[in-house]
């Protein structure tokens, strides 16, 4: 497919499924004999684009998807995908017939949510998959005490409805270098774990606690499935643990646009908005239609962009639709400006981004706006367009 019949402006994000394949089956052989995957896709797949990311990560090897909302479950299974799901926010009592008419499984740990969810459904009818949650450290969703755990084992196993096929918590420092905080969160979890297992009277199927930052640093005996998000899609969980993960990832997202206009401008007159910006001598400004309305926020204003496997800083302010930077000399209308990714050999990392905006590799891609078409790259080439615009 061409895909300037697509869209029709020269702004993209180019989103590669053969990177993400191999990230799948490089940190799938890195981990321990059975343990399997959970490909996470949630916001979107991180922004990339759900709906191709599951279908190449289940392809590279992936046994589960996560999402969530429930509304992201059901878009995949609009679209065809029939893997397992999990929900791993907490859906409404009230929509549990819509988790079973699609087959999502559900989070669950509080005794008045299954009463009420409990309620919506014909006794025994509907077989409800969950996974409970533990909180061993988070502070976010989860069973906290091995009373607790207990108690709501003995609810679960009492159900006639739901069948508690996973149990699983999250970690909140595995990303950071210190293990302190990681360590006590894992034998909290060990606890809580023992104790569900004990008052439901037998093992729970799926054991969980890895995202990429746990599943790339630590193997956990007792757990047999992880949650990969972030690294899936080719990115370190943080600056701080990059040098440590010995796994090659490939970033997945990369964002482009094209030269609209090139101009000359004499010393000292201004460039875009207050005229914050201005020129120290003769320079060649160049204009690249994109803006924060694309979730280029104006905070990019003084970062660097790549022209022709070269850095040009962008100067002056961004505006909503486009935005300028300054060149070395002259170069063509329609010359390719690399925001992310890989331009003429050279290579500007979503790190930088990220770092630049003060932030987290996850936020920049889920804030590249749907405005911006997404390419989707598979073996080489580019497989299907989305461009929510029209
Ligand atoms: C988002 C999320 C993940 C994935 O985390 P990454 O750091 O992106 O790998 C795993 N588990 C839960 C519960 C999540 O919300």
């Amino acid at each position: 497919m061409d895909k300037t019949e697509s869209f029709f402006r020269d702004t993209w994000a180019e989103v590669n499924l053969d990177a993400i394949r191999e990230n799948v089956m490089n940190i799938k052989a890195g981990l321990p004999g059975k343990t399997a995957f959970m490909a996470v896709v949630k916001a979107n797949g991180y922004g990339h684009g759900a709906f191709d990311i599951a279908t190449d990560a289940l392809q590279a090897g992936a046994e589960f998807l996560g999402v969530s909302m429930l509304d992201e479950a059901i878009s995949l299974r609009r679209s065809g995908i029939s893997a397992p799901i999990l929900v791993m926010g907490l859906i409404r009592p009230r929509d549990i017939t819509v988790a079973a008419k699609w087959d999502v499984a559900v989070t669950a740990f509080q005794e008045e949510w299954l009463a009420e969810a409990e309620a919506y459904l014909e006794k025994g009818g509907s077989r409800i998959s969950c996974h409970v949650k533990l909180d061993s450290g988070m502070g976010r969703l989860g069973l906290r005490t091995p009373a607790e755990a207990k108690s709501f084992a003995k609810k679960i196993k009492g159900s006639a409805n739901f069948t508690a096929d996973g149990l699983y918590t999250h970690m909140a420092t595995a990303d950071e270098l210190d293990t302190a905080y990681f360590d006590e969160q894992v034998k909290r979890a060990d606890e809580l774990v023992g104790a569900f297992e004990e008052a439901y009277g037998s093992e729970v199927g799926w054991k969980h606690c890895s995202n990429s930052a746990t599943a790339l640093r630590f193997s956990l005996e007792k757990y047999n499935l992880v949650r990969v998000g972030i690294s899936m899609y080719g990115l370190a969980p943080s600056p701080e643990i990059k040098p440590v993960i010995n796994q090659e990832l490939k970033e997945a997202f990369s964002l482009h646009s094209k030269i609209t206009h090139v101009k000359k401008v004499a010393a000292g007159e201004g460039i875009s908005y207050g005229a914050t910006y201005q020129t120290e001598e003769e320079e060649w400004i160049a204009t690249v239609p994109i803006g924060y309305a694309d979730g280029w926020i104006r905070k990019n204003q003084h970062g660097d962009v790549l022209v022709n496997g070269k850095r040009a800083p962008i100067v002056g302010r961004i505006c909503m639709d486009q935005m300028m930077i300054r060149l070395e000399g002259p170069v063509d209308i329609g010359t390719t400006v690399t925001l992310i990714g890989e331009n003429g050999g050279a290579f500007l990392p979503m790190d930088e981004v990220a770092a630049r905006l003060e932030t987290i590799n996850y936020e920049i891609p889920c804030t590249i706006t749907p405005r911006v078409p997404r390419c989707i790259i598979r073996d080489g080439k580019v497989a299907v367009v989305h461009n929510s615009v029209f």
